[in-house]
C-alpha cells in the first residue's frame, strides 16, 4: 500500500536481513557462521547469577540507572587494561555499537550537514544507518588484494560531494579480517579536525591492537567496542565508545534516555567482572582459526585473520565467481552449514571445533 506520508528514499530501501535475504526454509539442525557470534553461551553459572540478579535487584517496575554510572566505570577499568587513564567520562554505552554508529551519524553528518566514508568491503550497517537518515555515504574501495585502503585515494574523495564528516573504518575489518595498516593510521591522524574518525573495535578481544590512546589525546577520534562478539552478549545489545569527554558529552545528548535495560547492565557488568574466565578460551578458538584457515587454503583463496572469521574467494576468474560463490553458500546452507556471501567474497565464522570439522567437510564437497 503506498504510503504517501513517507520519505520516498525510506521507502526505495531495503530492509536489512541478518541471514543474507535468503527466503528458503533452513534445514532443522544449523550451524551459525554468519554473524560472527562467540560459539559458546556464557557459563550456566553466570547465567545463574544473573537470574538471582535479577530476582534481587533489578526492580522491574523502575526505569533503569539512565546514566549508566557503574557500567561506564567499570568499562572504563577494563579500557585501561591496554595502558590508558580512561575514567566513565570518556565512555558512552549504546544498545549495540549500531546505536552508537547511529548516534555518530545524526551528530555529525544529519541535516545536510555533511557525508560519510567508508572503505569497501565493510560492515554493511554504517551505509544502511546513513541512508535512513538521508545521509550520502561515500565508498572507498580497497585494494582487491591486500584490501588496504590507498591514502592518496581516500583522501581525494573527501572533496567530491558533500564535505566528509565522518570515516568509519573496522579494525579489524569486517568482511576481509585485516587490521589497520601504519598508511592507513597515518592518513587517519593527519585528518583535519573537522572531520571524525570512528574506529569500530568489535573485534578488539581477538587481535588486542587498540587506538584508544589516539582517541584519548585527540578530539576528533572515537573507538567503538561490543559486548556481542568476545563477551559473547549478543542476545543483550550492548556496545560502547570511548573519546574525549566533550564527543562523548554529545553522545550522551543524542541517545535515548533509557537505552540500555537493567538486566542488560547488569549482565553487562557481570561479563566484565568474569572477563578472565570468559575470555581465557580465546587462545584455542585463534589456534582453530588457523587450522581451519590452512585446510581450506587449497579450497579457496583465504587472507590472513586478525579476528574470529575467515574471509576467502574462489580462485577461478573474476567473471564467474559471483555465481560460484552463491553456490557454495547454497551448497553449504543446504547442508546446515550458515556463512556470509558479502563484498564478493566469504566470510565464515570460526565456530566450536566440530562446527569447524563440519565447516571443512561441507566446503570440500561444496566448491
Ligand atoms: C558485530 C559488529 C558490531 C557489533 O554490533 P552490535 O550492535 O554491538 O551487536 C559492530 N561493528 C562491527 C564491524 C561488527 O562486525
Amino acid at each position: 500500500m503506498p504510503l504517501p506520508y513517507l520519505r520516498p528514499e525510506l521507502v526505495a530501501l531495503a530492509a536489512y536481513s541478518s541471514h543474507g535475504g535468503d527466503d528458503q526454509p533452513l534445514p532443522a539442525a544449523i550451524d551459525h557462521l554468519d554473524t560472527n557470534e562467540y560459539p559458546e553461551d556464557l557459563p550456566s553459572a553466570l547465567k545463574e547469577k544473573l537470574g538471582w540478579i535479577y530476582q534481587q535487584e533489578i526492580a522491574a517496575n523502575r526505569y533503569p540507572d539512565g546514566s549508566h554510572a557503574q557500567l561506564r566505570a567499570a568499562i572504563a577499568t577494563y579500557v585501561n587494561e591496554s595502558g590508558t587513564q580512561a575514567t566513565a567520562a570518556n565512555i558512552s554505552v549504546g544498545n549495540g555499537s549500531d546505536e552508537l554508529i547511529r548516534s555518530l551519524l545524526i551528530a555529525t553528518c544529519l541535516g545536510g550537514h555533511g557525508a560519510a566514508m567508508v572503505a569497501t568491503p565493510t560492515f554493511s550497517m554504517y551505509r544502511i544507518l546513513a541512508e535512513t537518515l538521508g545521509i550520502p555515504v561515500v565508498s572507498v574501495p580497497r585494494d582487491p588484494d591486500t584490501f588496504a585502503l590507498d591514502p592518496g585515494v581516500a583522501q581525494s574523495a573527501l572533496h567530491q560531494s558533500q564535505p566528509v564528516r565522518v570515516v568509519f573504518m573496522v579494525h579489524p575489518n569486517s568482511p576481509t579480517a585485516n587490521p589497520l595498516t601504519p598508511a592507513e593510521l597515518d592518513w587517519l591522524q593527519q585528518l583535519p579536525e573537522n572531520i571524525l574518525v570512528v574506529v569500530d573495535e568489535a573485534y578488539f578481544e581477538f587481535c588486542h591492537h587498540t587506538t584508544v590512546a589516539i582517541a584519548l589525546e585527540r578530539p576528533n577520534w572515537v573507538v567503538l567496542r561490543t559486548f556481542s562478539k568476545a563477551f559473547r552478549l549478543a542476545a543483550h545489545r550492548v556496545g560502547y565508545g570511548v573519546a574525549h569527554a566533550d564527543l562523548i558529552a554529545v553522545l550522551e545528548k543524542v541517545r535515548l534516555p533509557y537505552n540500555l535495560p537493567s538486566l542488560t547492565q547488569a549482565v553487562a557488568h557481570l561479563a566484565l567482572s568474569h572477563r578472565q574466565e570468559l575470555l581465557a578460551p580465546i587462545p584455542q578458538l585463534l589456534a582453530e582459526r588457523d587450522r581451519l584457515q590452512r585446510e581450506i587454503a587449497p579450497l579457496l583463496r583465504v587472507w590472513p585473520s586478525a579476528a574470529n572469521f575467515i574471509y576467502g574467494r574462489p580462485r577461478s576468474n573474476l567473471d564467474i565467481q559471483d555465481q560460484e560463490l552463491h553456490q557454495i553458500f547454497q551448497r553449504l546452507r543446504e547442508q546446515g552449514t550458515l556463512i556470509r556471501h558479502t563484498g564478493g567474497g566469504l566470510r565464515i565464522t570460526i565456530g566450536t571445533p566440530k562446527e569447524n570439522q563440519r565447516t571443512l567437510e561441507r566446503l570440500k564437497q561444496a566448491v
